[in-house]
């Protein structure tokens, strides 16, 4: 995708502090954080929302959770609890059309659900 955001900070064309990267998925710093620890885990393959993933390209979503896991450890929130993040569209918020899971934590967080 030509045009987004993510697929650039995928190709360094747009800076981004990463945290993790391999052949599938890469996770970076959120560049306005909500908390201590919010970091961004993406697919390396533009999928633009969950309405997106199909039997084909699914795999990629338990690779991206095994790397949530792993950088919860990493960032000593794992114990204490964390918030794993997904908008999709207008209603859900999402203003960056490339699937990405926000993984927030390091302080405790507000009510579950947001009106
Ligand atoms: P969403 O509203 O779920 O689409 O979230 C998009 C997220 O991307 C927001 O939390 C933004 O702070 C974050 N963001 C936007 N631009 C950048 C960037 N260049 N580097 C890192 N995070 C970004
Ligand atoms: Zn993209």
């Amino acid at each position: 995708m030509n045009d987004c955001l993510f697929c650039k900070i995928i190709k360094k064309e747009i800076p981004s502090k990463i945290v993790y990267e391999d052949e599938q998925v890469i996770a970076f710093e959120d560049i306005n954080p909500v908390a201590p620890v919010h970091i961004l885990v993406i697919p390396k393959e533009h999928i633009a929302n969950v309405n997106e993933i199909t039997e084909e390209n699914s795999k990629v979503i338990a690779k991206i959770f095994t790397v949530i896991s792993k950088l919860a450890k990493e960032n000593n929130i794992a114990e204490d609890g964390y918030r794993v993040i997904t908008n999709t569209l207008e209603f859900g918020g999402q203003v960056i059309n490339h699937l990405h899971f926000h993984l927030i934590g390091g302080k405790k967080l507000g009510p579950k659900i947001v009106q």
